[in-house]
């Protein structure tokens, strides 16, 4: 126990780790959202404490920060990741910390700053707001991936656009066969198509002759 520095001079058995500062929720939640606050008995038995988020062992300070009722402390996203993939019919005490397996949910006669930036957090995310009762919204969330396209190809077709016309011929009239057709071709020995663009590519000739291999050897 002892006492917060704040104007408020309350009684606190809280005890920021970082700061070394026993800190009432008031100052907590203003000024130590980062911090490890626990129990000044809990500080005494753990002061080679660890400042990383549990869930993904990367510094705490480095991203945004949920500190659940029973104060430990974690990234909101690892949280909201972790809880978002347990089953829609979890029961609300089924969303735990992952610390110490105390309420995720605030209970409801529990008032306090800690409680209630909790709370305003957990509205914004839907397997929170059935938790809490509320009616779901619609979510962020982030695009879905693009499907895989050939952006060799469509890289090529620029690199096309660019040459001549004639090049253009050539490079298609080349390439085209050598990669659509896994059947052998019967020798044409007169007209090898590295021959034939080395040839006609009289000023891009390395281009040429690199982007048609790249073109196959990209397959
Ligand atoms: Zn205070
Ligand atoms: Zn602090
Ligand atoms: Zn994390
Ligand atoms: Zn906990």
């Amino acid at each position: 126990m002892g006492l917060c520095k704040c104007p408020k001079r309350k009684v606190t058995n809280l005890f920021c780790f970082e700061h070394r500062v026993n800190v009432c929720e008031h100052c907590l939640v203003a000024n130590h959202a980062k911090c490890i606050v626990q129990s000044y008995l809990q500080w005494l038995q753990d002061s080679d404490y660890s400042s990383n988020c549990r869930l993904c062992n990367t510094p705490l300070a480095a991203r945004e920060t949920t500190r659940l009722v029973c104060y430990d402390l974690f990234h909101w996203a690892c949280l909201n990741e972790r809880a978002a993939q347990l089953p829609q019919n979890t029961a609300p005490a089924g969303y735990q910390c992952p610390s110490c397996s105390g309420p995720i949910f605030p209970p409801s006669n529990l008032v306090g700053p800690v409680a209630s930036v909790l709370r305003e957090k957990l509205t914004t995310v839907n397997w929170a707001r059935a938790g809490l009762g509320l009616p779901l919204i619609d979510e962020v969330v982030s695009p879905e991936p693009e499907p895989l396209n050939t952006s060799d190809f469509s890289d090529w077709s620029s690199f096309n656009a660019s040459g001549s016309p004639e090049q253009e011929e050539v490079a298609s009239a080349s390439t085209a066969p050598a990669f659509y057709s896994q059947v052998p071709r019967p020798p044409t020995p007169p007209s090898r198509p590295e021959q034939h663009t080395v040839i006609h590519m009289s000023s891009s000739e390395p281009l040429t002759h690199g982007a048609g291999t790249g073109l196959v050897s990209s397959r």
